[in-house]
């Protein structure tokens, strides 16, 4: 796994372990595994979010883990130029090229371990797709694409564009150095990640090794959520099994568990873990296609805001696609679930 490595988690700061006496384990309210889908123009997603309530995922809205697919030549797919307003888009590399543009300008080429953050806000048209030598070669693809809503006050922003590299994550450590974690946004005991958000979050990409077990404080206010990448283990004090595809969602408290199971038996040697936190909104939210918003009167403006070229028009200096013709709205990111 390409994602940001370090030769020695010993040399990082290391998250001191939380006094039992006054932090209260997170208790796991459940598991869920995530059905296969295609995405864009078919690309091999597993909806990481399915079957979950919207409640218990307050402040995300869905997150497609993308792969991870080994493709051959000729197979690598992205998406089409398509419109977004209502929220933000996190895409994360773990293996694998995407080149990314934007009507407002913002893109750029993200890579093992880079993360882009656009947030739509009022409207915005985006185009992914692997850079046409990974078309012709072929290879390993493996990322995550999380959306997080915006409060109804900055759902009518300006778009905005970050442009996150690998190497910006905050790296961090246990008290006895079995994981390595990597900070993308948000903070971990103090520990800060460069990405910039509306809504605070904490997003972590965690690497256990086998048998390795880990305690974080958790902001009491968010909402916890584990995605397991890659491996197997469990997930909180009751040590619950969970395994690659399955999402598992926290009660309340102040600290999040994990533990790898001490035997890696698939692909992946270590227990890879995206776990995600975030101060709930708690506002209505009406979710159609690339939109989301807060009523059904909004969702309509959006479609015929888009349809009258108002949420922004590709580029002149646009990368290679297809016509904008056949975007289907309820096509790509398509409310599935
Ligand atoms: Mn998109």
């Amino acid at each position: 796994m390409p994602a940001v490595s370090v030769e020695d988690v010993l040399v990082l700061p290391r998250i001191p372990t939380p006094d039992p006496a006054v932090a209260r384990p997170r208790p796991v309210r459940s598991v869920t595994t995530a059905p296969r889908g295609l995405e864009g123009e078919g690309f091999p997603v597993r909806r990481a979010f399915a079957g979950v309530s919207s409640a218990d995922l307050d402040p995300f809205i869905h997150m497609d883990q993308m792969g991870e697919v080994d493709y051959a030549p000729g197979e690598p797919k992205g998406t089409p130029w398509h419109p977004h307003r209502g929220f933000e888009t996190v895409t994360y590399i773990i293996d694998g090229t995407f080149d990314h543009q934007d009507s407002n300008g913002g893109g750029g080429r993200i890579t093992n371990g880079d993360t882009q953050w656009m947030t739509a806000g009022a409207g915005i048209l985006h185009i992914e797709a692997p850079p046409p030598e990974l078309v012709a070669s072929g290879g390993l693809f493996h990322g995550i694409q999380l959306w997080v809503n915006l409060p109804a006050a900055s759902k009518w922003n300006p778009p905005r564009y970050q442009d996150i590299r690998g190497n910006q994550a905050a790296l961090v450590t246990t008290a006895d150095g079995g994981a390595l974690l990597r900070v993308i946004a948000g903070e971990l005991a103090g520990h800060v990640g460069p990405g910039i958000t509306f809504t605070p979050v904490t997003l972590v990409h965690a690497t256990l090794s086998p048998g390795a077990a880990i305690e974080l404080p958790w902001r009491p206010s968010f909402n916890a959520l584990a995605y397991v990448l890659a491996g197997r283990g469990s997930v909180g004090a009751e040590r619950r099994p969970v395994h690659v595809g399955q999402l598992a969602v926290y009660g309340p408290g102040e600290v999040v568990s994990l533990a790898a199971a001490g035997n890696q038996d698939g692909p992946s040697t270590d227990f890879e873990v995206l776990l995600l936190g975030g101060q709930p909104i708690r506002e209505p939210v009406v979710h159609y296609g690339p939109f989301v918003m807060n009523t059904r009167e909004e969702i309509i403006q959006a479609m015929e805001d888009y349809q009258a070229g108002r949420l922004g028009s590709i580029p002149a200096s646009a990368m290679p696609h297809r016509r904008e013709g056949d975007v289907d709205l309820a096509g790509p990111h398509s409310p599935a679930s």
